[in-house]
């Protein structure tokens, strides 16, 4: 089944249930713990936290997601995008706990020629949170599940909040068993490679307290009005019902990989080192046209840091596959051609999009064949001295001269089979922005290349705002 059938299906199931059809918000909304939109139900905060009267009772959408924080799994599990659609359902005060799951398990369970997904019932386990008895009867109870295939888990797992005092509740993740060829038995607890989640629902029931973190808060009591919120990872549904081995190869991020492929001459199968980089090419290539399509323009602070890191990434895993050439806008068309029909803007502001791309090639590739070469001169000769650290110096050198985000030096001396000294990076990141700082207080003088000063300065002003929010963001769910 294809990914826009996937999609219809979703969204006739929910609107034959009285949900509202809500089309995707921006991958950019005006809040200031999150960088990227990176779950379904971002776009209705405001009627979850009664800050807003909710336009209808219940609603269902398909909405654009990006998480940054999942980057370094991209290409290495099979399950996770830094872009993917999160297809869900809502209520508002309206139904709750058991409509949620009835409405979740028969679009699953349902067979293909009625709609549904299909999906075998005795593949499927859950997980509740520890104490919600009443989420293990109701599986029972409405799906026929075996207590056998209901696992328990912790607040970490299976309690969610906003990270703020507010609507919170326990959630309830349905699963798919893919067999013993990908790993151990023993449910989603044991074994989440094996066990892919697909779904996951929240029940709204609670109120909470100051605190922090994912565990560190009271509960406060139950909600007045109960909610519901859930997110259904597309691409995981497309992996399964393609029966293909990861969500890279589903039928609208493959076409990108085939694009490398030819680019490179390449096979994509053919060993595990280049298959990573043909997936983190596919994934990130999305992405980022997702983004720029968005409106971000690649640069030094937070959103357009993570965007440049993601082009970047794309471009050098295309160098590592053999491609000279320059490769954005030629993924970029592929991206275009798959997204297009979910996304118009893709289409309608491709030449903007493209010229955005071209710029930033343009720019990096400049830098890259020259640090390059001090990175690996750097390398060699630590390995000589039998050392396996790369000094904070090299590492401030290639950030200084040749604009290597520190991420680059990190991810190339990995490759490499060596560590980065980060903590000398930082320091001298550190006195650099010192010394800026008190030039710009005194006249300016004696810097012969103020750009190159000012992107450094950017860079190391922003950098660190930029955890940060990716670690708040990654709080969040
Ligand atoms: P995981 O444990 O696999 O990282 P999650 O628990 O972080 O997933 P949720 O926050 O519950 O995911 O999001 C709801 C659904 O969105 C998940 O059940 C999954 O199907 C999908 N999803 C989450 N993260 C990703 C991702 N990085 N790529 C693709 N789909 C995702
Ligand atoms: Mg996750
Ligand atoms: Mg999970
Ligand atoms: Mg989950």
């Amino acid at each position: 089944m294809q990914t826009h059938e996937i999609i219809k299906r979703f969204r006739e199931h929910f609107e034959r249930a009285g949900h509202a059809v809500v089309p995707s918000a921006s991958l950019i909304l005006d809040d200031p713990n999150l960088l990227f939109v990176n779950a379904g139900m971002v776009p209705f905060k405001p009627y979850f936290l009664g800050e807003a009267p909710p336009p209808w009772p219940r609603a269902t959408s398909v909405q654009k997601c990006v998480r940054t924080p999942d980057i370094d799994e991209v290409g290495k599990t099979t399950r996770h995008n830094t872009f993917f659609q999160m297809a869900g359902n809502f209520s508002f005060g309206d139904y709750f706990k058991e409509d949620a799951i009835r409405l979740a398990w028969e679009l699953i369970t349902n067979p293909q020629d009625q709609g549904g997904y299909g999906f075998d019932p005795e593949r499927i386990w859950v997980t509740v949170y520890l104490d919600d008895d009443e989420a293990i009867e109701l599986w029972q109870k409405v799906a026929g599940l075996p207590l056998e295939r209901i696992q328990r888990r912790g607040m970490a797992d299976n309690f969610w909040s906003m990270g703020v005092p507010g609507p919170c509740g326990p959630c309830s993740e349905i699963y798919y068993d893919r067999g013993p060829e990908y790993g151990a038995e023993g449910g989603p607890i044991a074994d989440e490679s094996r066990y892919l989640e697909i779904w996951n629902l929240v029940f709204m029931q609670n109120e909470r307290g100051a605190g922090s973190g994912k565990e560190d808060f009271p509960i406060l009591g139950d909600l007045p009005a109960k909610s519901i919120d859930t997110g259904m990872g597309v691409e995981r549904v497309a992996l399964l019902l393609q029966d293909v081995d990861n969500v890279y190869e589903t039928d609208l991020v493959r076409p990108v990989i085939q694009k490398a492929e030819e680019l490179s001459g390449r096979k994509y199968g053919a060993n595990e080192v280049d298959d990573v980089r043909f997936r983190v090419i596919a994934d990130h290539a999305r992405s980022g046209v997702l983004i720029v399509g968005d409106g971000v323009t690649p640069g030094n602070e937070a959103r357009g840091y993570v965007l440049r890191r993601l082009l970047r990434r794309i471009i050098r895993s295309a160098r590592l596959l053999g491609v000279t050439e320059p490769v954005l806008v030629r993924f970029a068309e592929v991206v275009r051609d798959a997204m297009g029909p979910t996304y118009p803007e893709l289409v309608s502001g491709f030449d903007r999009i493209a010229q955005v791309l071209k710029a930033e090639e343009d720019t990096f590739l400049r830098t890259l064949e020259s640090g390059s070469r001090i990175f690996d001169t750097a390398a060699a000769q630590v390995k000589a001295e039998g050392r396996a650290t790369l000094p904070g110096d090299k590492a401030f050198q290639l950030h200084d001269t040749y604009g290597f985000p520190i991420d680059l030096t990190l991810e190339m001396a990995a490759e490499a089979g060596l560590s980065v000294d980060e903590d000398g990076f930082r320091k001298l990141m550190a006195e650099q922005r010192a010394r800026a700082k008190a030039d710009a207080a005194g006249k300016k003088t004696g810097h012969g290349d103020q750009t190159v000063y000012r992107e450094l300065l950017e860079l190391g002003a922003t950098e660190f705002t930029g955890y940060t929010e990716l670690a708040s963001e990654a709080t969040l769910r």
